[in-house]
């Protein structure tokens, strides 16, 4: 019999960011991925009966390790982050480099080294669940800001990111997937799929809901940022021929200016 699969839970956090507990059912033990809000954690981790043991940072931005002390004085949990971000993320405990497994209870995850939004961001890939959390790099239609990064660093991240399976489940920490999937038609109007998509998207943001998670494949078909080999974004960019990292920078600039 396979092993339970990992337990998300999913609520909003500060403006527009989003907080995930996850939870291992066979043995109980429990992680935050980043700590956006800790008195939003706190309240969630109460309502559950859950003891937190980790938090698992993804960067180092205050609206993802802000939360660390308070967590860490709160419940006594641990905090692991990425070894390069060793000095600015508060309370790091436990360092972790690209490739590395944590684990939470039974459920391992693998630490997926996403340069670009900041120098060392990571994201964590439970690949026995299907789930990956991707903090800032990627976006629902959308992906991160070059705050510290190149865009080949961030082209090179995205990549790595797209080669997960089509159904992994992409927990991203903003909704912003209104405002990006305004912007994704403006490179791509062509793409049925794309269009089809924001009208959801409409929608579900009418209705209240959440847009996010999202999966790899649905953004493999829809997000512009992960599309650079499209003709319609090419033919839109008046960039025909060009390298596939050319037509990536452009897009990102011209999200900057959106
Ligand atoms: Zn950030
Ligand atoms: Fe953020």
């Amino acid at each position: 019999m396979a092993a339970p699969a990992l337990e998300v839970h999913q609520f909003p956090c500060l403006t527009d960011n989003y907080g995930y507990l996850v939870h291992d059912p066979a043995t109980g033990c429990t992680a935050s991925i980043d700590s956006p809000d800790a008195d939003a954690i706190l309240r969630e981790l109460k309502a559950r009966g859950w003891q937190l043991d980790y938090v698992l940072n993804t960067h180092h931005h205050a609206d993802h390790a802000g939360g660390n002390r308070a967590l860490k004085a709160a419940t006594g949990c641990r905090v692991v982050a990425a070894r390069a971000d060793a000095d600015r993320i508060a309370g790091a405990d436990i360092l972790v480099d690209d490739g590395d497994t944590f684990s939470i209870g039974s459920q391992q995850a693998t630490v997926i080294a996403t340069p670009g939004h900041t120098r060392a961001h990571i994201c964590w890939w439970f690949a026995g669940s299907g789930a990956a959390f991707v903090g800032d790099t990627l976006f629902a239609m959308g992906c991160g800001r070059l705050f510290e990064g190149s865009a080949p660093q961030m082209w090179q991240s995205l990549r790595r990111l797209m080669a997960l399976p089509d159904d992994t489940l992409v927990y991203c920490a903003h909704e912003y997937t209104l405002k990006n999937g305004q912007f994704a038609v403006t490179v791509e109007p062509g793409n049925t799929a794309l269009a089809a998509r924001l009208a959801d998207v409409q929608a579900a943001r009418a209705a209240g809901r959440p847009t996010v998670p999202t999966t790899i494949g649905l953004e493999r078909a829809t997000n512009p940022f992960v599309r650079a080999d499209s003709e319609g974004i090419r033919v839109a960019l008046g960039l025909a021929g060009a390298p596939d990292l050319d037509v990536f920078a452009e897009t990102r600039r011209r999200k900057d200016r959106f």
